[in-house]
């Protein structure tokens, strides 16, 4: 990915990079890293079935994903599920720490972000109906033997449904 040209902080040109990948900022005296952003995502499964949502923005409008997002600055990452599952979908889950059962790095849009994607496994609180937010084209609810005919927007999300799907079907 390219380097910060630019110190975020005070604008001044950064010299050249360094060979740990770090811009030193001549003005501030800080060294700045192009460090991935982690996001968290919820294959949320209930009889044998896992929520999906078409995605209404872009990148990749109109392709599926799993609720999620980015995490916010000092948010735990299991609160930041949470919070995202609750605007994008008006949903409450139960998730935990443990329920993390994938983490890929990848490229998210056109300028290619880098990001850690986390997977969490989670389940529902309540008898909640989904509500999309303005970010959600629509929702629907999918089997294993369905999953291969979506057309996720990354692949990471279908094995994390399909990880979901298995281990509720073996009871966890
Ligand atoms: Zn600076």
């Amino acid at each position: 990915m390219r380097p910060y040209r630019f110190c975020p902080d005070d604008g001044a040109a950064l010299e050249e990079v360094d060979g740990e990948g770090g811009s030193r900022c001549p003005s501030c005296g800080r060294s700045w890293y192009r460090n991935p952003a982690p996001t968290v995502g919820a294959a949320i499964v209930k009889g044998g079935r896992a929520l999906i949502a078409e995605r209404a923005r872009q990148p990749k409008r109109g392709r599926y994903d799993v609720p999620g997002g980015f995490i916010d600055t000092d948010e735990h990452p299991v609160e930041g599920l949470k919070r995202e599952v609750r605007e994008e979908l008006a949903l409450e889950i139960e998730v935990s720490v443990e329920d993390c059962v994938s983490m890929v790095p990848h490229r998210y849009g056109d300028d290619g972000v880098a990001v850690l994607a986390l997977g969490f496994k989670a389940q529902l609180v309540g008898a909640g109906e989904p509500r999309p937010a303005d970010d959600v084209a629509s929702v629907r609810w999918v089997a294993t033997d369905e999953l291969d005919a979506v057309d996720f927007a990354w692949p990471h999300d279908r094995e994390l449904v399909r990880r979901a799907l298995k281990d509720a079907a073996a009871g966890g």
